[in-house]
């Protein structure tokens, strides 16, 4: 069975009770990349945010089809293949393929489909020729312009009138300055599909409209994006599609905050302020990029600092490490014995793992709160991470510990978090973090040797002055009773 949710709803403008067209089923169409550069953090945010959301949608019982689509033929596509002199579908499809590294390189579940609209002309001019047929649409000088006024509803979902909107695409043939083009007349130096209008391509607008109806139907149960697609092009996809198929387009409209960059800019290409994903990965596992989005309520805007990554890296790490220390606790004391005898924290760790699930859901069924279940998270993780310091807990804290565990692993299945080996998760951190510091990591090990063997000579000078250098670059040795561990410095949190 399904767990209800709750989501914000854009066109009700608040938070709603989620009612699918057929019973534990949810269709949903994401609209994805324009394929015309590499991915960057801005994509991040929306790329993470509906993939924690459909992993967690089916660890909730619903049984998701995931649609998202790219756009392989744009204005942007063909102006930015003719300056490099290339040909613009091949030029296309080397970003198509980049993005499946990035896709893969993020932990990104792959959608059930993918279309893309040099794929879809035939269901494209299929829909274009209905809405001509039913006077929502108008032909000029081979172009084909979708008419707002035939469409009450217009600017409903974005809120604004019709009056005092105005489409981008440019005004020669159209009769009123919001009306948008569905199809146009092919120009010098672009590609094009022969159609009853002409050879041409098809408007922006239209393409996701038809990929929809194409992969789940007349009526959507979620649409998606980023809150800067509702207007104009979601408002255009509503239209289009109501009119062509006289039938409710999406039935929930869910959209993302943006990133933003110093001064509330958005990250754009054009603004010269673009962090590439391979650029973000290449200095910090794939799990911190996404507690990073995660960590903030996805409907709000989302400041970049460079402080945020190193922040969200220690979180997790604190995350993993509670994991570490809870999954290295043995023991199978009663555990009412156990809690008496080891005290507050054995308590604390124990009442947070068994109420863990209950508010991890809760905040997540309620307009899909991550920011909030992530408190509940690090609550926890302080939790088991203050009781793993007393002595006792190593030897039997298995039993208090036992829930916590639970908690802990249930993340990936839910947000994609914590699905690493632990091990292998420090080995990554060191690996990313010193290369981004510019130091290599045979350099640091070998130095870490060299002070084994001073303290082996009894060389203590050597290896105090060994150890502070180490330091003083980050990295912090351990001495175990079965030799010398090292971890690397991360940013600190105040208050755990
Ligand atoms: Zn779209």
């Amino acid at each position: 069975m399904a767990h209800p949710i709750r989501i914000y709803s854009t066109l009700e403008r608040k938070i709603v009770d989620f009612a699918p067209i057929e019973e534990g089923k949810i269709g949903l169409y994401i609209c994805g990349m324009t394929v015309y550069d590499h991915a960057h953090i801005g994509h991040g945010r929306f790329l993470i945010i509906f993939d924690s959301f459909v992993r967690y949608l089916r660890n909730r019982g619903w049984d998701v089809t995931y649609v998202r689509n790219f756009t392989d033929v744009d204005d942007k596509i063909i102006n930015r293949a003719n300056e490099l002199g290339e040909d613009p579908f091949e030029f296309a499809e080397k970003y198509i393929t980049a993005f499946g590294k990035d896709s893969s390189d993020m932990g990104l579940l792959a959608p059930d489909r993918e279309p893309r609209v040099t794929q879809s002309i035939d269901i494209i001019q299929a829909m274009i020729k209905k809405m001509v047929e039913k006077g929502h649409a108008y032909t000029s000088e081979g172009s084909v312009w979708f008419n707002v006024r035939s469409y009450p509803d217009y600017g409903h979902l974005s809120g604004q009138k019709i009056d005092e909107m105005r489409s981008a695409d440019e005004a020669k043939g159209k009769k009123d300055p919001a009306d948008f083009a569905l199809w146009k007349a092919v120009k010098p130096g672009e590609p094009s599909w022969d159609s009853p209008w002409g050879p041409g391509r098809p408007g922006w607008h239209i393409e996701c409209s038809a990929m929809a109806l194409d992969t789940l139907g007349e009526t959507i149960d979620i649409h998606g994006g980023g809150l800067d697609l509702v207007f104009p092009h979601h408002e255009n996809e509503v239209a289009q599609s109501t009119c062509a198929n006289g039938a409710r387009y999406a039935r929930h409209w869910m959209h993302n905050g943006l990133l933003t960059m110093g001064g509330g800019q958005k990250m754009g290409k054009s603004l010269g302020n673009v962090i590439n994903i391979q650029v973000a990965l290449s200095k910090f596992p794939a799990e911190a990029l996404r507690l990073y989005y995660l960590q903030n309520q996805y409907r709000s805007p989302l400041p970049w600092s460079e402080e945020a990554l190193p922040a969200a890296l220690s979180m997790l790490s604190r995350m993993y490490d509670a994991l570490e220390k809870a999954e290295a606790m043995q023991g199978a004391e009663p555990i009412d014995q156990l809690v008496v005898d080891l005290g507050e924290d054995a308590k604390r760790v124990v009442e947070l793992g068994e109420g863990f699930a209950e508010r991890f859901h809760a905040a997540l069924d309620e307009d899909f709160n991550t920011a909030q279940a992530l408190g509940v998270v690090f609550e926890l993780a302080r939790a088991v991470n203050r009781f793993a310091n007393h002595k006792k807990a190593k030897k039997r804290g298995g039993p208090v510990v036992a829930g916590a565990i639970a908690a802990l692993r249930s993340l990936a299945p839910n947000l994609g978090l914590l699905q690493m080996d632990v091990e292998a998760f420090q080995e990554e951190v060191k690996d990313k973090r010193l290369a981004d510091m510019g130091l290599s990591r045979e350099a640091v090990e070998g130095k870490i040797q060299a002070r084994n063997d001073a303290r082996s000579a009894k060389e203590w000078a050597k290896s105090d002055e060994l150890r502070l250098e180490l330091e003083k670059i980050g990295v912090l040795l351990n001495d175990t009773a079965e030799g010398v561990t090292w971890r690397l410095r991360l940013t600190d949190e105040s208050g755990s």
